[in-house]
């Protein structure tokens, strides 16, 4: 999966189910940034080739780094709000959305928040896996395993639906998002029926057309 997809499938898990008119677009924004989290060890890269070789899709791709990853991310965004900072000063140069984006609704930090944060982040940290599981091979390249369970079991996991390259789930995600451009008041529908066509894009492109 692209970055794009991975950020927009968590973003979608998220406002399908409506957290953010309880909570704010604070947490959809924290779940689609979590979900790109995994991809750190690719930055072993500016160590050295061996490094990267012996890193890359191991070291964040397992359930242990990803889950607390994402929890510490949760964490540090619901307390110190990094994400609602770097919005505003990026609002600088956006055109108003077509109506107001209530950013955070709770006024006080809680404990509630802090769990939901840190839960939501880390289940976008985790799809990112589940994507990766589905989404491997073609163009020529041999399918690449996850080792979910480092450091605990070196045994690899690799479900491959439909090949790096393919568009498809782009084209999908690009599509709700425009339509949640047009629908605002729509968001959650949307965000719903995005999932469901990109599950049968996954399922038909994986069973029919591999
Ligand atoms: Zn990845």
């Amino acid at each position: 999966m692209s970055p794009f997809e991975h950020a927009m499938l968590a973003v979608n898990g998220c406002l399908a189910t409506r957290l953010q008119e309880k909570w704010g677009w604070s947490i959809a924004a924290v779940a689609g940034v979590s979900a790109l989290t995994p991809d750190w060890d690719g930055l072993t890269l500016l160590g050295s080739g061996a490094l990267f070789a012996q890193a890359h899709r191991v070291w964040g791709h397992n359930l242990v780094a990803a889950a607390s990853i994402g929890v510490l991310l949760g964490l540090i965004d619901y307390r110190f709000d990094v994400l609602g900072h770097c919005g505003r000063r990026l609002r600088r140069w956006l055109p108003d959305p077509p109506r107001p984006v209530q950013w955070r609704v709770e006024q006080h930090r809680s404990v509630r928040g802090y769990l939901l944060w840190s839960i939501v982040a880390a289940a976008a940290a985790l799809s990112h896996l589940a994507g990766d599981l589905l989404f491997s091979g073609g163009m020529g390249l041999a399918d690449w395993e996850l080792q979910l369970a480092w450091p605990f079991s070196p045994r690899g996991w690799v479900y491959p639906m439909v090949p790096w390259g393919d568009v498809g789930v782009t084209l999908v995600f690009a599509a709700g998002m425009f339509a949640m451009l047009r629908r605002p008041a729509g968001v959650t529908q949307v965000a719903r029926v995005t999932l469901i066509a990109v599950a049968l894009y996954v399922l038909v492109r994986g069973f029919c057309f591999a």
